[in-house]
């Protein structure tokens, strides 16, 4: 009896989590999020601490230590990855392995220790972040104070990420990330500016970060830091001299954007680089809010050159595609929009769309774009996935490594698009990858065997 009725209280509290457009049923009035998800129902959603891995993991000549049992470093470079062209310290995991008696005894002693043996094994270390995990939050150890004699000591930066996986959601990781670049970046606050950006939220992991830096080249912008794919120590401490901050992953990068522009007066605009409209929208936006009229029309060349390229290869896909049905389940609202159009120029209708950690503003534009009668939600759990996936007849699936075996034990399509995919998904050469990844996948014959 009480399970039916907590099984009612939660579908009742996630009702105002799912709009279905234009019905008279679903949330009214806009659709709740950017809050905690609601207790007793599986999110697809991490925790703090992994959001803020997720960030701050592709700096790659910085050392990680996850100072709490074992299992929080399971979230290490090989299920999270992201390329490098320089260092690869970052592929190292490192873990002062709490147990039962440190728990009992406090577990500074052995994360002292930690720094300390890394410290003398390891030669040229410039940067450590030490991730406070749950328990570490019940315990109290006091990491800050630990984090600031090791600083003082070694000098050099040794930041402490607060994140116990109670202490809010995967957003409050993105922040508690950003606040730990912050504190690497605040020491080398510049009055001095270049005509150059920063690149905020690409964490390159199949090599978008070097796509989005070429095409900047070709139309003459330069690039002083990405956060933080393919970023190393050096780089990063430039990147309060630049005159503009594009972000590409709001969900996890505004909130730094918005510190930067507050501590160094950097302005900034959204960006996304999936897809040609938005790719296209991007680059000529940039050129524009730098105010560089050449930029510009380098961009419009380039941007038409590449679309005039895509044409004959998308119109010979489109036969293959037209009529599908696309589900999306994505961490980010500007994310999830590129996929809509992408899906719309492949003649594909998303029928059900959603993220972990869009804000109001994002599903106000996914609304903008989607068919009447697209579900739309908010912290999604794998029940409502799938219920709504079956309902509306989706093919195929996008999503990250979690919703991956929800989509084949359904028996329909996948597409990674998160920390798995092997091929970039960003510019023009990400509109060759996708198209041939969601042809391969939604029309393959394996699919008339299962289900
Ligand atoms: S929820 Fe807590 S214990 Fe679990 S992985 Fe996250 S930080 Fe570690």
């Amino acid at each position: 009896m009480e399970t039916e009725n907590n099984n009612k209280n939660i579908l009742e509290a996630r009702k105002s989590s799912i709009v279905i457009k234009d019905s008279c049923s679903g949330a009214k009035g806009g659709i709740c999020c950017d809050s905690n998800s609601v207790s007793g129902s599986v999110s697809q959603r991490a925790c703090v601490y992994c959001g803020a891995r997720v960030v701050l993991n592709p700096i790659t000549d910085a050392y990680h230590i996850v100072h709490g049992p074992i299992g929080c470093s399971s979230y290490t470079w090989d299920i999270r990855g992201s390329l490098t062209s320089g260092e690869d310290i970052y592929r190292n995991s490192f873990s002062t392995d709490l147990q039962e008696t440190d728990i009992i005894f406090g577990g500074i002693n052995k994360l002292e220790a930690a720094v300390d043996e890394l410290m003398e094994k390891e030669e040229n270390v410039k940067l450590i972040f030490i991730y406070a995990t749950c328990i570490v939050g019940v315990i109290g150890d006091d990491v800050e104070a630990l984090c600031k004699i090791k600083s003082n000591q070694y000098g050099i930066p040794v930041i402490p990420v607060k994140s116990p996986g109670f202490s809010g959601n995967k957003s409050t990781g993105y922040r508690m990330a950003c606040d730990a670049i912050m504190n690497v970046l605040l020491p080398y606050k510049s009055e001095q500016k270049k005509k150059a950006i920063n690149i905020l939220g690409d964490f390159n992991l199949a090599g978008e970060m070097w796509i989005i830096k070429n095409y900047l080249k070709e139309i003459g912008i330069d690039v002083i830091s990405g956060f933080t794919g393919d970023t190393c120590y050096e780089d990063m401490i430039e990147a309060p001299k630049a005159a503009l901050n594009i972000v590409q992953c709001a969900g996890s990068s505004t909130y730094l954007a918005n510190r930067m522009e507050e501590e160094f007066g950097i302005p900034f605009i959204k960006v996304s680089f999936f897809g040609i409209e938005d790719t296209t929208s991007s680059l000529i936006r940039v050129a524009e809010a730098l105010e560089d009229e050449e930029a510009r029309a380098k961009a419009v060349e380039f941007c038409s050159r590449k679309q005039a390229e895509l044409k004959e290869f998308l119109d010979r896909y489109r036969k293959n595609l037209e009529g599908k049905k696309a589900a999306i389940y994505v961490g980010g609202g500007f994310k999830a929009i590129s996929l809509i159009r992408q899906f719309k120029a492949m003649g594909i209708e998303t029928v059900v769309v959603g993220t972990q950690t869009g804000k109001k503003e994002d599903y106000e534009i996914i609304e903008s774009l989607v068919e009447p009668e697209t579900i739309i939600l908010d912290d999604a759990n794998p029940a409502e996935l799938e219920t709504f996936m079956r309902e509306k007849g989706a093919h195929i699936l996008v999503g990250g490594v979690k919703e991956r075996p929800l989509a084949y034990k359904l028996g329909i399509a996948f597409c990674d698009h998160n920390h798995e995919r092997k091929f970039p998904l960003a510019g023009f050469e990400g509109v060759y990858h996708f198209t041939m990844e969601i042809n391969r996948s939604i029309n393959s014959p394996v699919w008339d065997y299962a289900g």
